[in-house]
């Protein structure tokens, strides 16, 4: 269940997540080991990142670009693994290939040529997850299943870039078996491409509302951030 901490609650707020990973692994046979929590601190103070990483927490995402740079750039933990979550406007691909670690919502050539462009030489590859609109819904970002293949071949080919995997944002409101069967159909597809790109392995699906689920069906990176930081 989604409950709202205050600041000084972060650190509970994570180990009780953590828990939630762990029970849920469990119940699927898998290893916590083989899921990793990505803070998800879009919109939140700095200092919520801080608490959370004071707590050994070390991947964030963020959705929003400026709201992001104010806390990369103030930031003073520099070991930390900065994710991009959000839409990605063309413009904005320089400032997010040469500020953030992951990207997990490439959808589309011309922003992965240009994230590959302008990634900087002196550090490492940047690390790409193709977002899948595997719910098929008007107006929502991600590539088609039917697409996906030609995206990934595409994709896997920039120099700049390693691509590692999927994610998605299945449509909201639905039964858990409707979940699912969507989040089924993403560990599918991984597996089908993982034979022929073997650096295709991760998983990025479930949020506060579904983590369960997404577990269940193999995810092996859960994005959290209402369970964590509270409610937006
Ligand atoms: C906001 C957001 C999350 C976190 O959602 P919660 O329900 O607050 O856990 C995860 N992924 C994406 C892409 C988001 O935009």
């Amino acid at each position: 269940m989604s409950y709202n901490p205050i600041e000084e609650n972060i650190p509970q707020a994570l180990m009780r997540t953590q828990q939630r990973i762990n029970e849920a692994c469990q119940a699927s046979d898998r290893s916590p080991n083989d899921v990793m929590l990505l803070a998800v601190s879009k919109t939140k103070p700095l200092s919520h990142v801080i608490a959370a990483y004071d707590h050994g927490q070390r991947h964030f995402g963020e959705n929003y670009l400026q709201d992001a740079l104010d806390k990369i750039e103030h930031c003073p933990h520099h070991n930390i693994v900065w994710h991009f979550i959000g839409a990605i406007q063309s413009n904005k691909t320089k400032t997010i290939a040469a500020k953030f670690d992951w990207v997990h919502t490439l959808d589309r050539e011309k922003i992965a040529l240009r994230l590959s462009q302008h990634r900087p030489t002196h550090l490492a590859p940047l690390k790409v997850l193709i977002q899948v609109n595997i719910s098929n819904e008007d107006n929502k970002s991600g590539v088609a299943l039917e697409q996906l293949e030609a995206l990934v071949e595409q994709v896997s080919q920039l120099p700049n870039l390693v691509l590692c995997g999927l994610m998605c944002i299945p449509a909201a409101g639905q039964t858990e078996s409707i979940q699912r069967h969507a989040f089924n159909k993403m560990a599918a597809a991984r597996d089908r491409l993982n034979r022929s790109y073997p650096n295709i392995k991760q998983l990025s699906m479930g949020m506060s509302g579904d983590l369960n689920s997404a577990i269940a069906c193999r995810s092996t990176i859960v994005r959290i951030g209402t369970d964590i930081f509270g409610a937006r």
